[in-house]
């Protein structure tokens, strides 16, 4: 299994465009599976349930990355808030706000990317772009010191069909630039576009994706 991953990661690297940052999302996989990423020199680790990113935290090396990639529910920030390193699916003002409270009482300034709904399923979280729109245009997010929005993350459609994926990862890539544009201009750190997963990401990479989130191409199915 070592080997195996070892190999999938430089596999992985070798193809990704430098620029590309991986991300391990190592979701429902026992800490000795990221511990043989980590020894191949994989230090991103991506998470989407509170209490499985906190212990594996405490359980593994503390210059691990780790990224919080799931829905995130407001009550528990708390938990993650000391050491997490990136958000990714931050959907509503009234998570980003209490994220704001929870970085200040530790004393941090927490990088989020907002979170886009683009895909044809109606179960994805995330802001719709009129809605994102709106948020951004309301304007309270700028008076939260401790939370720095970075950029843009969003899931495509789950269908074979790649020019829908395809859409959809163009369609995030517009509003970033939109976003950049009207409320970013002076923000030189909202530069991260994180889209996708082991199925799509070499289309999302040349749709303008940055950050690339890949967990079963690197440590097999999931067992839940
Ligand atoms: C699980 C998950 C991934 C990784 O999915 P794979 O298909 O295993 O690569 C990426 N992004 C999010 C938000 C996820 O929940």
């Amino acid at each position: 299994m070592v080997t195996e991953i070892k190999e999938r990661l430089e596999r992985l690297r070798a193809e990704l465009p430098a620029s590309v940052k991986l991300v391990a999302v190592s979701k429902f996989h026992p800490e000795a599976v990221l511990r043989a990423a980590y020894d191949a020199g994989q230090r991103i680790f991506g998470e989407s349930r509170v209490q499985e990113m906190l212990s594996k935290y405490e359980a593994l090396p503390k210059d691990i990355e780790w990224h919080f990639i799931g829905h995130l529910q407001p009550n528990k920030v708390k938990y993650i808030a000391p050491f997490v390193k990136l958000i990714h699916a931050v959907d509503s003002l009234k998570l980003l706000a209490e994220i704001d409270k929870q970085a200040r009482r530790c004393d941090r300034v927490i990088p989020c990317l907002l979170q886009l709904h683009v895909a044809a399923e109606e179960t994805k979280f995330g802001f719709t772009p009129e809605e994102c729109r709106a948020m951004l245009s309301g304007g309270e997010w700028r008076s939260l010191q401790h939370v720095a929005i970075v950029g843009i993350m969003c899931m495509a459609t789950n269908t074979e069909n790649q020019e829908r994926v395809r859409r959809d990862f163009h369609e995030a890539y517009m509003f970033y630039k939109e976003a950049k544009r009207d409320y970013f201009s002076y923000s030189p750190g909202f530069n991260e576009r994180s889209w996708g997963m082991s199925h799509d990401y070499p289309l999302a990479v040349q749709e303008g994706a940055n950050i690339v989130r890949i967990g079963t191409k690197i440590f097999g199915p999931r067992e839940y």
